[in-house]
């Protein structure tokens, strides 16, 4: 995966989350304050225009670059997780011009622990790591197991998915969703179904 790959990733992103905007809007709506597609669509219509000023050369100044933006244009929770897991990502792959299925993993291994560092939120928390973690591990599963590497994105994000899906019966115990005690079950977490959109790009990008 060179730099065009990861470009490919950032733009598939955007692009779903623009689409998915006003579903991510109304999970917000439900246990949060409705803004959370909004918050992102933001966030990516800036990392599109950073990435168009400032033409990154290698696949970690992709991902550094991305994490930034969305760091400096996201009010929201979301702003500094995924900023912050972009970023994290985008230093383990440092400056090699071409990143090997394990050095992915390994980047998003990186980009779980900087989430989890900042936000404080556990698997069953009702967060996006509910998607994100079992999306790492199949991912690494897969890869290990000398799967094909879009195959292998094909099982991290139906792993993304699972996890989502699985938020829903949860009660929230980070984030503002937690404010909502016991009214937060019944409904997906919004972050959870962004973490499935970044993913699915993900997965796109591999062709
Ligand atoms: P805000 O809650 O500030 O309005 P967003 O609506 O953009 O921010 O994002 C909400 C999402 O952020 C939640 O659905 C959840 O997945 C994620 N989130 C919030 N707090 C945390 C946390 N501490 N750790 C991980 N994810 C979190
Ligand atoms: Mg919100
Ligand atoms: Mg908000």
């Amino acid at each position: 995966m060179d730099t065009s790959f990861f470009l490919a990733w950032i733009k598939e992103a955007a692009t779903a989350v623009q689409a998915e905007r006003d579903h991510l809007t109304q999970l917000d709506a439900a246990i949060g304050d409705a803004d959370h597609g909004a918050n992102l669509d933001r966030g990516f219509a800036a990392v599109r225009q950073a990435l168009a000023d400032t033409p990154p050369e290698t696949p970690g100044a992709v991902l550094v670059q991305a994490g930034s933006a969305l760091i400096r244009k996201v009010g929201g929770a979301s702003g500094p997780l995924y900023g912050t897991a972009f970023r994290q990502m985008g230093r383990a792959l440092g400056d090699a011009p071409e990143i090997t299925p394990a050095g992915l993993v390994t980047a998003l291994e990186a980009a779980q622990e900087g989430v989890q560092k900042l936000g404080g939120a556990a698997e069953g928390d009702k967060t996006l790591v509910d998607a994100f973690a079992p999306a790492v591990r199949a991912l690494a599963q897969a890869v290990q197991d000398g799967a094909k590497l879009a195959d292998a994105l094909e099982t991290a994000t139906t792993a993304a998915e699972e996890g989502a899906r699985a938020t829903v019966p949860l009660q929230a115990r980070k984030g503002r969703a937690s404010y909502l005690g016991p009214r937060s079950v019944g409904h997906e977490d919004p972050g959870a179904a962004s973490t499935v959109l970044i993913f699915t790009a993900l997965r796109r990008a591999a062709g």
